[in-house]
């Protein structure tokens, strides 16, 4: 009923990364005193100068459907780097929370901002406010997004489904989008599918697309949603351990998933939700080896059983 509009046009793309930093350390410098104290148009609750930005925050974020509740005052930041997992019972709110981070969905109250784009903010009546058009679709140029399902284009090839955002959103040089494109491929052992178009790919190929294209965008942060739920063991093994790369490649992340011992693994922090609520959130090897809250013992317990 209030879902956003998801076309990507007329977005910012390859000039949003250098104008975002550049915004950014203007933003600091404008928040903070010579002496590195707060200035007096410092937010409340900004980062202290100097410390790094989170790539997306969320606070107090709220969202019902029809009037029941699934999302209930969520904050959540996310900083360059970390890789954070969520994990929790089905009918949580994971997927909504990953949709209105991704603003494939909207907030009923709260804010969320992308680095120094406030994507939105409360009103006067605490309601979220959007910004406009075109914070949102600078917004939209920080993150890459990974379905379940694999969502690739079924009449494009797989050189042309990676290729295709950066040259239609992005605009930019079809050279140096093939070039990437194509180290992408590589990257993520798909030599040889470059000509083959989805059907011909297995379902573990399909996925290493996905991410391909996602990452040829040059996002800030990559979202997943249950990526490995669709496939096989085996297939799931295959695409597990092109994450586990992208994290040592310190990719900023934040993947919805059933695999504990992945999350545990890989993730540096681990986020337990049910019922729409943050229930228990830490290091990973605290939330999954030593849980302390009821419920996510119970739910660890359930899983592995
Ligand atoms: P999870 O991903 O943790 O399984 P979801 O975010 O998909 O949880 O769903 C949380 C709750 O919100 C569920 O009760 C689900 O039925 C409900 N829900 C999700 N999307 C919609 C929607 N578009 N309309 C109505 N209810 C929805
Ligand atoms: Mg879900």
């Amino acid at each position: 009923m209030d879902e956003m509009k998801t076309d990507t046009a007329g977005a910012d793309g390859a000039m949003a990364a250098g104008a975002s930093a550049a915004g950014a350390s203007a933003t600091a410098a404008a928040t903070a005193n010579a002496d590195g104290t707060a200035g007096p148009n410092a937010a409340v609750g900004a980062p202290a100068p100097g410390a790094p930005a989170p790539v997306v925050r969320l606070e107090n974020g709220s969202k019902s459907f029809d009037g029941t509740p699934v999302l209930r005052d969520i904050s959540l930041e996310v900083m360059p780097g970390e890789v954070v997992a969520v994990i929790g019972p089905s009918g949580g709110g994971k997927s909504t929370l990953l949709r209105c981070l991704t603003l494939l969905e909207t907030l009923d109250g709260g804010s969320l901002s992308y680095g120094e784009l406030a994507v939105a903010s409360p009103g006067a009546d605490g309601r979220a406010v959007y910004g406009g058009k075109d914070v949102l679709a600078r917004a939209r140029q920080r993150f890459g997004l990974v379905f379940q399902q694999f969502n690739l284009f079924p009449h494009m090839t797989v050189l042309k489904n990676i290729m295709d955002a950066p040259l239609a959103v992005q605009r930019r040089d079809r050279a140096e989008v093939e070039a990437q494109a194509r180290g992408l491929i590589e990257k993520m052992g798909l030599t040889g599918t470059e000509d083959k178009v989805p059907y011909q790919l297995s379902g573990g190929q399909q996925q290493r697309a996905s991410i391909a294209r996602a990452l040829c965008l040059n996002p800030q942060a990559l979202f997943f949603d249950e990526p490995t739920s669709a496939l096989d063991p085996e297939l799931t093994g295959e695409v597990l351990k092109v994450l586990k790369q992208l994290a040592a490649e310190d990719i900023t992340m934040l993947v919805v998933t059933h695999e504990m011992a992945f999350a545990r693994e890989v993730a540096d922090r681990v986020v337990f939700m049910d019922g729409g609520r943050i229930v228990e959130e830490g290091p990973a090897d605290q939330v999954i080896g030593s849980p302390r809250n009821p419920r996510t013992q119970e739910f660890l317990a359930r899983y592995a059983g």
